[in-house]
């Protein structure tokens, strides 16, 4: 069982996916809020049941399954639908994630995800790893991944926690600015750290 979870947090971007990997790679269990909330709003889980209640059929696909893109432009201009959803899904994701990490089989386990703070996530976690690049680099790496649309990145940025927030709320920092064996490098001494203090 794992005596330490830490949540690895950080802007679009940052290089949470690739940071996660590397700890997978030394055997660390990791489990990423992002997976979850596709996991809660399965066909046949309560959840999907509950949204197509409160937004009628448009916001299921015809094969049973939740309709994103139409989700998202339902709550894109309405506040109140948005906080409705979060109100729903965030707890299950986190009784979703608290139960997973329990079950953790490596001597620490991660949580990561882009919204740690925002959803309460944190209080599941005994410290904080951010995943910190500036937000030059933030962007160049997330449109290149997805695909160009810079507008629709800093957007994404600009409605997430600020850089400076993040890391006055961290335990530990990863600085990712560098090149991919720099990150490792960080990984191989944090993954040391984690072991002792999960050794105690
Ligand atoms: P996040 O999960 O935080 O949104 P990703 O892990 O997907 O970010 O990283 C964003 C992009 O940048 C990916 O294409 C990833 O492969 C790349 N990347 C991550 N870290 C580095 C690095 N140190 N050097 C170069 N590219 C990186």
């Amino acid at each position: 069982m794992a005596n330490l979870i830490v949540g690895v947090t950080g802007g679009i971007g940052s290089g949470k996916s690739a940071v996660m990997r590397a700890f997978e790679e030394l055997g660390i269990v990791a489990e990423d809020a992002d997976v979850m909330a596709r996991v809660v709003v399965k066909p046949g889980k309560p959840a999907l049941k509950a949204i197509a209640a409160h937004f009628g059929p448009e916001a299921i696909s015809p094969d049973g399954s939740l309709n994103r893109p139409a989700l998202r432009q339902l709550i894109f201009s309405d506040a109140d639908a948005k906080q409705w959803l979060e109100n729903l899904l965030h707890p299950l994701i986190n009784q979703e994630l608290e139960e997973r990490l329990a079950a953790a089989t490596s001597p620490y386990a991660l949580l990561v995800s882009p919204l740690l703070f925002e959803t309460g996530q944190n209080r599941l976690v005994d410290r904080v790893l951010v995943v910190d690049v500036p937000e030059a680099v933030q962007l160049e790496r997330a449109s290149q991944r997805d695909g160009g649309d810079t507008e629709q990145i800093r957007r994404i940025i600009a409605s997430q926690m600020n850089r400076q927030e993040r890391l006055d709320r961290a335990d530990e920092v990863l600085d990712n600015s560098g090149d991919l064996s720099a990150m490792l490098e960080q990984v191989e001494r944090l993954h040391q750290q984690y072991l002792e203090m999960s050794r105690r």
